[in-house]
C-alpha cells in the first residue's frame, strides 16, 4: 500500500525531488505547480502532462479542493463571506474584503479553535483539527477564482490560532510567497495571534516581514485572563516583553487588536494602563467594535471613540476597524456556527 501524497502542500522544490523518484524530469514540478494556480481540481485537467503521468498522479497524490457550502455577499460594500466544505465534510470560513489598497482575503487555519476566548464564535465547540497548507492555500485560490477579484493581501484572522498550527502556517506562507505561485509579498500578509509567547519567539527567528497582530483585548491580567484563558499562564507583562523582543528582532511594528466590550475592557483606567504599558514601544492599537455572538452575553462597547481619544492623547497610534459586511455576519466563526446548528456538528 503506497503512501498518498498531499501534493498541493508541497513547494515546487519538494515536488521535483518527489517526481525524480518517480522518474520524471524536474520541470514537471513547475508545470504542476502552475496548474494549481489556474484553479484545476483534478490531475486530468493538466493537459501538458502525459496521460500516464496524470494517471500515476491520480493514484499516488491527493487533491482536496473545497466546495462552496454557503456564500453571502454584502450589498453595502461587496464583502463576500464563504463557508467552504472541506474534503472530509468539515467547514471553515474565509472573507473577501475590498479595500482601496487591494483585495484582502481573511482565511482560517484550523477547524474550530482550542483557545477558548469568551467573545469568539470559533472556539465554542473547541478544535476539531488543523488545516493543511493546501487547505489554507485553496481558500485564497478559490476565493479569487469564484469572486473574480485578484487577491493582493492575506490576513490569517479567520477561524483558528495560526501559531497553534505553526509549521503548517509557515509552509502556507512559503507557498503563497513563492514567485511561481501567487507571489504575495510578506508585507502584504498579516498573522493574528492570541499571544502564544513561545511561538512568537519562534516566529521571530525567521525574521519574516509580515505584520504580526496580537489580540490583546485588555491591559490588565484580571480582565485578560477572564476573557482569554491563554493569558492565565503568561500574563500581559510577559506577553508585551515577548512582543518587544519580536520587534527588536524583526524591525516590524506590532499591531495590537482590542475588541471593545461593554463594561469589561472599555474603562478610562484601562485606556490609561494600556497607554502606559505600550509607551515607548513601536505599537499600533486597532480598536475593533465587538461583533455580537449569539451564544455570548458580551455586548459591544459604546465608548470606542472616547477610548480612542484617551489613548491618542497619551501618544498611542490608534485606528478603529471599519466594519465591513455588517449585513452578512462577516465576523469569522459565525457562519460555521450557524451551519453546525442546522446540520449538527
Ligand atoms: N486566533 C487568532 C486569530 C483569529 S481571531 C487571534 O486570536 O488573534 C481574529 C481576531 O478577531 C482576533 O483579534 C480576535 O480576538 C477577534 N475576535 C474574535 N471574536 C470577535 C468578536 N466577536 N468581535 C470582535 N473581534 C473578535
Amino acid at each position: 500500500m503506497s503512501f498518498i501524497i498531499d501534493i498541493k502542500s508541497m513547494t515546487p522544490e519538494e515536488m521535483s525531488v518527489w517526481l525524480k523518484e518517480l522518474g520524471e524530469p524536474p520541470f514537471r514540478a513547475k508545470q504542476i505547480f502552475k496548474w494549481f494556480y489556474q484553479g484545476v481540481t483534478s490531475f486530468e485537467e493538466m493537459t501538458n502532462l502525459s496521460k500516464a503521468l496524470r494517471q500515476r498522479l491520480s493514484e499516488t497524490a491527493l487533491l482536496t479542493p473545497p466546495t462552496v457550502a454557503r456564500k453571502q455577499e454584502s450589498r453595502q460594500d461587496g464583502t463576500i463571506k464563504y463557508l467552504w466544505r472541506l474534503a472530509d465534510g468539515n467547514c471553515v470560513e474565509s472573507v473577501l474584503m475590498r479595500y482601496q489598497h487591494g483585495n484582502t482575503v481573511c482565511i482560517s487555519c484550523q477547524v474550530g479553535c482550542r483557545m477558548g476566548c469568551a467573545f469568539c464564535a470559533s472556539t465554542i465547540a473547541g478544535k476539531v483539527r488543523d488545516l493543511t497548507a493546501a487547505e489554507m492555500l485553496d481558500q485564497v485560490l478559490f476565493t479569487q477564482i469564484d469572486s473574480g477579484a485578484p487577491v493582493s493581501n492575506i490576513v490569517l484572522m479567520g477561524i483558528g490560532e495560526p501559531l497553534d498550527n505553526f509549521d503548517t502556517v509557515l509552509r502556507f506562507l512559503t507557498l503563497v510567497n513563492h514567485p511561481e505561485g501567487l507571489n504575495i509579498g510578506m508585507r502584504h500578509i498579516s498573522l493574528s495571534t492570541c499571544g502564544l509567547t513561545e511561538k512568537i519567539d519562534k516566529l521571530a527567528q525567521y525574521g519574516l516581514q509580515l505584520t504580526l497582530s496580537v489580540s490583546l483585548h485588555a491591559p490588565d491580567d484580571e480582565t485578560r485572563s477572564q476573557i482569554m484563558p491563554v493569558n492565565r499562564g503568561v500574563g500581559v507583562e510577559k506577553l508585551l516583553e515577548t512582543c518587544r523582543r519580536y520587534f527588536n528582532r524583526t524591525g516590524r511594528r506590532i499591531s495590537y487588536e482590542y475588541a471593545m466590550i461593554d463594561g469589561v475592557n472599555d474603562a478610562d483606567w484601562q485606556a490609561d494602563l494600556l497607554a502606559r504599558r505600550l509607551r515607548g514601544t513601536s505599537a499600533h492599537v486597532n480598536l475593533i467594535p465587538l461583533n455580537e455572538v449569539e451564544e455570548s452575553p458580551l455586548k459591544p462597547s459604546r465608548r470606542v471613540s472616547a477610548f480612542q481619544k484617551r489613548l491618542e492623547r497619551q501618544g498611542i497610534t490608534v485606528t478603529v476597524r471599519r466594519r465591513l459586511g455588517g449585513d452578512i455576519d462577516a465576523s469569522c466563526g459565525q457562519l460555521r456556527r450557524k451551519a453546525m446548528k442546522r446540520e449538527g456538528p
